[in-house]
């Protein structure tokens, strides 16, 4: 192991007068003096104070922004304010020079969007720092959310024959010449004759396997990779996104929305916890970014208001049948403020309509139940009106829809029926079927978007600055 010290380590003792050694990568080096220098432990940076004349001047030219560099020297209390300790360098070594006239990453601000350009190197402004230090404490959270509860990590495959929403919107997985691919008698592709023998996609839900092992083993939870290619350019769409997707046997869909507001709470709790000054800093961000807009569309709370709010509020539940009503009979609604006016009952709810209900309306998370059976996917538990299915939406400020769950269609003559009703073919499914044939039971589940919980925990705006390499139409560079 390194014998070095980590910056996060480092600047959370009070102890002086010891040696170390810490390497990093300069992110200022002002009056041929002061080093910060960032190692990504923390968005604190550690100041190095160089001793006048102690090194060359060859050596003090190649202290330049990027550059990585290794300094051993003494630790000593710092008089310059906003960290306790300091160290004075005794040996520094260039590991990596930068040369400044062609590094991308200046010490000043850059925006977004070129960043977004350069997101090989954006890991290196405390912004996406910050970002990707949250994400991986979201990430562990979720993991030790559900292993807290005795689920189990379920791996769903990445590669299926099925299409779980039935949405089509997937990604071809094939091995076929595209240009001149076998074709059956009858003119179409022959997958026959494709590597799997049928036609494959990246998979857009692992809930359906997921249910399958829930059947067994009560409790699972699956959180991978998920695939759509959906040509959305929206702040709120990825081609290629993470989702954490838990089914429960024995649950029911107020089970589902306890256990969704439960796990929702715990980890943002856990990156308020772990994560103090990323969020400190990115709440001052928010900030700073929401002074180039009108008042009226600032936040009333800020970042670190907006999460606590969030841990301190029973989120508010009702029926979509209930959401409506207020939607329709909102000034909003009666002086066309909406895109898409709500004319009446069974349409699917826009992301303004969502996010009217939660930031407008009631000010806080809203869970959403018994959709229309036509808006929602075949495997919802349905309704005794006939109409509605047992489906749940969370909605979040600034986000709209989080989390889309339902309790589980488990009769097997209503799902078989749903889905001739749907097109979906039973024949393709019969391993899914047969879970409703065996030994069925009442169960739940439900898909959170990482990103969007991450975008919400960060208050970032666009979900391609959450993602390390967003893939979205057009864009897969890196
Ligand atoms: P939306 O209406 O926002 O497109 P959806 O109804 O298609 O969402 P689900 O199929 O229920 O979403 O997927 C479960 C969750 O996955 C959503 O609640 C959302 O958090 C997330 N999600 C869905 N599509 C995307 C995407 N393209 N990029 C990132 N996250 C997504
Ligand atoms: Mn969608």
């Amino acid at each position: 192991m390194s014998q070095r010290t980590k910056i996060k380590a480092l600047l959370q003792t009070e102890d002086t007068g010891f040696e170390v050694t810490v390497k990093g990568w300069v992110r200022t080096f002002r009056n041929n003096q002061f080093i910060a220098l960032n190692d990504g432990s923390t968005n604190n940076n550690l100041q190095i104070v160089v001793a006048l004349d102690s090194f060359d001047d060859e050596t003090l030219k190649r202290i330049t922004t990027g550059a990585a560099i290794s300094v051993t020297g003494e630790v000593v209390p710092s008089l310059g304010k906003g960290q306790k300790v300091e160290v004075k360098a005794k040996t520094l070594e260039i590991l990596g020079d930068c040369d400044p006239t062609t590094y991308p990453i200046q010490p000043k601000k850059h925006s977004l969007e070129f960043l977004r350009d350069n997101a090989h190197l954006r890991f290196r402004t405390n912004t996406f720092g910050a970002v990707f230090r949250v994400r991986n404490s979201l990430s562990f959270a979720v993991h030790q959310f559900f292993q807290e509860r005795g689920f189990v990590y379920l791996h769903t495959p990445v590669i299926t024959a099925s299409d779980a929403e039935g949405a089509g919107e997937t990604f071809r997985v094939t091995t076929l010449d595209p240009i001149k691919p076998p074709l059956t008698e009858t003119g179409e592709v022959d997958f026959k004759q494709d590597f799997f023998g049928k036609a494959t996609n990246l998979t857009v839900s692992g809930q359906l396997e997921g249910e399958l092992g829930a059947m067994a083993l009560s409790d699972i939870y699956t959180f991978g990779p998920t695939f759509r290619a959906e040509n959305s350019n929206t702040t709120r769409h990825l081609a290629e996104f993470w989702m954490i997707e838990p089914e429960m046997a024995f649950y029911n869909l107020n089970d589902n929305m306890d256990l969704a507001e439960a796990l929702l709470k715990y980890v943002i709790a856990y990156a308020l916890k772990h994560n103090a000054d990323d969020i400190e800093f990115l709440k001052d961000r928010l900030l700073e970014e929401e002074k180039q807009k009108p008042q009226q569309d600032r936040s009333e709370l800020n970042l670190l208001e907006k999460l606590q709010f969030c841990l301190d509020n029973d989120f508010e539940r009702l029926t979509y049948t209930e959401a409506i009503d207020i939607l329709k009979e909102s000034n909003h609604n009666k002086k066309k403020k909406f895109q898409y006016l709500i004319e009446g009952w069974g349409t699917d709810l826009q992301s303004e309509h969502e996010r009217y209900l939660v930031e407008k309306h009631f000010k806080k998370p809203v869970i959403l139940t018994d959709y229309p059976k036509e808006i929602k996917a075949f495997y919802m538990r349905q309704n005794d009106d006939g109409k509605t299915v047992r489906a749940m939406d969370i909605l979040f400020p600034g986000i709209g829809e989080i989390v889309g769950g339902s309790q589980r269609e488990e009769r097997l003559d209503k799902l078989e029926q749903r889905m001739n009703e749907m097109g979906i073919p039973t024949e393709e499914l019969w391993w899914y079927l047969d879970t409703r044939r065996f030994g069925a039971c009442e169960h739940a589940g439900f898909g959170l978007g990482f990103e969007r919980l991450v975008l919400f925990v960060t208050g970032m705006g666009n979900i391609r600055d959450v993602i390390p390499f967003p893939r979205a139409p057009k864009t897969a560079e890196f």
